[in-house]
């Protein structure tokens, strides 16, 4: 069976846009491949943040997984930092890692811009994502168009590290297409992220779920309810795409259009599917966070797991890089 990998931040609690966007194709893919999924903390560390954060949104991260339907009996859950192997991979390909490619990657260049000082582990974050794929040496990475260029330099950084110490060990991997949709945030404008305060959480209580949409960016064509609207660049009509039923989905664009409605009838209606579709998350998160040791107890049996295989890559890395062998 074909092994995939793939990894998110522990962004603390999971909202829509990385459900919409990946984990909900994570959910479906473990029905038909071998897939490690990683809480990628390692990476975290190169933005700023808070030290005494780091845990808690790892551990949020970890039962939003677990909730959204990540079923450790079907699939590996785990905490990069867990498997030190992830580093120790790291540095071996840093001394094949091009320096040139590492400059050219366009998140390097935009999360650097906003930084007075970038530290190395920015520049090296696409060379971490090498080790955590190829450490599993898995054929197989879900990634939206904007990662295809991180997973083209793993592939290079494979090609490289094969040609140097002439072995065939690491394979190519190759992007899994998903489909993967890029969600949009309340404010209409970027991608919904947690550093830009536009996202909804998937565990938020429907109070918050209504008090997050009421404000949110529609088209900006209807400023009374008597202006018609067009459907197809209000972000609201995307997210009743994903939450509302079709029918319901055809209402909305009619209604909108022939300024039969208000915006804030529009949201109310998206604001229930919402809620709705996502009751039983929030109902599984509850009952996760009721016997927080079961959540523990997954993520170390994920962690051993993971130990495993990668003891034998990097035993396999060390003998074609000609390490003298511990204890001898
Ligand atoms: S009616 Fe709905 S789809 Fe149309 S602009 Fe308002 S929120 Fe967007």
């Amino acid at each position: 069976m074909p092994r995939v990998f793939s990894g998110i931040q522990p962004s603390g609690e999971l909202h829509i846009g990385n459900y919409l966007g990946a984990v909900r194709n994570w959910v479906a893919l473990q029905d038909t491949y071998e897939c490690l999924f990683s809480i990628v903390d390692l990476h975290a560390i190169t933005q700023p943040y808070e030290a005494q954060d780091l845990a808690p949104r790892t551990f949020d991260m970890a039962v939003g997984l677990l909730a959204a339907g990540l079923d450790p009996e079907q699939c590996t859950i785990f905490v990069q930092s867990h498997v030190p192997e992830h580093t120790a991979l790291m540095w071996a390909f840093n001394t094949v890692a091009p320096l040139g490619e590492l400059e050219r990657q366009t998140q390097f260049k935009d999360k650097s811009a906003r930084l007075e000082s970038v530290a190395v582990g920015l520049l090296n974050y696409p060379v971490l994502q090498a080790a955590d794929i190829l450490l599993y040496r898995a054929d197989l990475v879900p990634v939206g168009e904007d990662q295809l260029q991180h997973l083209e330099l793993a592939r290079e950084i494979a090609r490289r590290f094969n040609a140097r110490f002439g072995t065939d060990y690491f394979p190519e991997p190759q992007p899994l297409l998903t489909g993967a949709t890029r969600i949009v945030g309340l404010d209409g404008q970027a991608k919904m992220s947690k550093s830009l305060g536009n996202t909804i959480g998937v565990l938020e209580s429907p109070e918050a779920i209504w008090e997050k949409l009421r404000p949110a960016m529609t088209d900006p064509a209807r400023k009374t309810r008597k202006d018609p609207g067009n459907p197809d660049i209000c972000n609201l009509y995307s997210l009743h795409q994903h939450f509302s039923p079709a029918a319901t989905v055809a209402e909305v664009a009619v209604k909108c259009r022939g300024a039969l409605w208000g915006c804030l009838d529009c949201k109310r209606v998206l604001a229930d599917n919402m809620i709705a579709h996502l009751a039983p998350i929030r109902e599984r998160a509850a009952a996760l966070r009721a016997h927080p040791e079961r959540v523990r107890e997954i993520l170390a049996a994920g962690a051993e797991r993971c130990r495993r295989l990668a003891a034998g890559t990097m035993a396999e890395v060390r003998r074609v890089m000609g390490f003298l062998p511990a204890g001898m």
